[in-house]
């Protein structure tokens, strides 16, 4: 019989399930903290249980997803990049970041991504699969076990794109914001899509709590259409709309993304356009100064970026602007540098 994963089920499913094998319900609420609060990964240690459950347990499921293959710290800054194996032999990135007080780890929601936008490494290596909640669960498990200060922040930024396995991606969420699991805040959580807008509209509908950010990229259509080829399905102007209603409803700032890349979006028209997509939303918008692949594309230099960034700070209205420099560069750790080729 094939093990049971009980990585990444919720309490409600933990507890349902307990009841189903005729264990009491509380057991799965037990379960769910020595997974998630205490990120235990032998059913040994989990010392309430009584001996005949745990030697259930122990026959019928298993609790650990992933295997560390590399833990690559960078000789920089404090960022480490780390490499997992799944259990069907995927490779996948987590980058943990560490600076002063705050803590933030970007976590992969897929085996590489289905997006194909050209400026990322990531794309280039396909859609392998998505992740399940419990492998994501397992990055954030992982890293909290291994860095001394505490995680303060979690984004979806890694390998993938979040809103192609929407439920997966919100179920680690949960765990990761519940007081019996992770316990951090909702708004420490962000969540980053390339704009597949029927899920942000679902994920408004919803009321999730957590944050969204939407890489926009580019100013016009065509442009975008170019880098980011799912710009065909859902217009530029479609997600800053779709980026206002989150705004407005939750009282929460979206964040808008935007990669500066030399010759291909960093123009001073560029920045007066920009300024001009992004008047009267209330907003944050990151700038992210290319970070290098194998691709054609290059990094602005520093007077292009200061130049573009002040045009938004001077135009500004609503918005706050952040120029964000990925960390870990010397181990390939930054936005749109995670890949893993099988050889
Ligand atoms: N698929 C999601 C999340 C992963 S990428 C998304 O597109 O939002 C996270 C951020 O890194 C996105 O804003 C993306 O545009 C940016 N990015 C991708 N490649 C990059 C690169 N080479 N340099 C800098 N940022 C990059």
């Amino acid at each position: 019989m094939e093990k049971k994963c009980l990585k990444g089920m919720s309490r409600e499913e933990l507890n349902v399930w307990c009841s189903e094998i005729s264990e009491s319900v509380f057991r799965g609420t037990q379960l769910y903290e020595w997974m998630y609060r205490h990120g235990i990964l032998s059913f040994d240690k989990m010392s309430n249980m009584s001996n005949q459950f745990r030697e259930y347990l122990k026959k019928y499921c298993f609790i650990k997803t992933l295997c560390v293959e590399k833990i690559l710290p960078s000789k920089i800054d404090t960022s480490s990049k780390i490499l997992f194996r799944t259990l069907d032999n995927q490779l996948i990135e987590t980058v943990s970041m560490v600076d002063k007080s705050r803590h933030t780890v970007c976590i992969s929601s897929q085996v590489g991504c289905a997006l194909d936008c050209s400026f990322c490494e990531t794309g280039r290596m396909g859609l392998k699969r998505n992740l399940s909640t419990g492998e994501m669960v397992d990055q954030l498990i992982f890293v909290r076990g291994h860095e001394k200060q505490s995680i303060t922040n979690v984004v979806f930024m890694g390998m993938g794109e979040p809103f192609h396995n929407y439920r997966n991606v919100i179920n680690a969420a949960n765990i990761f914001h519940s007081s019996r699991g992770f316990n951090l805040a909702a708004s420490r959580i962000t969540i980053s899509t390339a704009g597949i807008l029927p899920r942000i509209q679902q994920f408004i509908k919803e009321k999730q709590k957590y944050k969204l950010a939407i890489s926009l990229n580019a100013t016009n259509d065509t442009s975008r259409t170019l880098i980011m080829p799912v710009n065909k399905k859902w217009s530029l102007d479609s997600l800053i709309s779709a980026g206002r209603e989150y705004s407005n409803l939750k009282k929460r700032q979206v964040m808008f993304e935007y990669v500066l890349m030399k010759g291909i979006n960093d123009s001073t028209d560029d920045a007066h356009k920009l300024s001009h997509l992004l008047q009267g939303i209330p907003c944050k918008l990151n700038i992210i100064p290319y970070n290098e692949t194998n691709g054609i594309f290059q990094r602005p230099d520093k007077e292009t970026i200061s130049r573009f960034s002040n045009i938004l700070h001077k135009n500004r209205n609503e918005y706050r602007v952040l120029i964000r420099w990925s960390k870990g560069q010397d181990i390939n750790a930054g936005c749109g540098q995670l890949v893993w080729m099988q050889e």
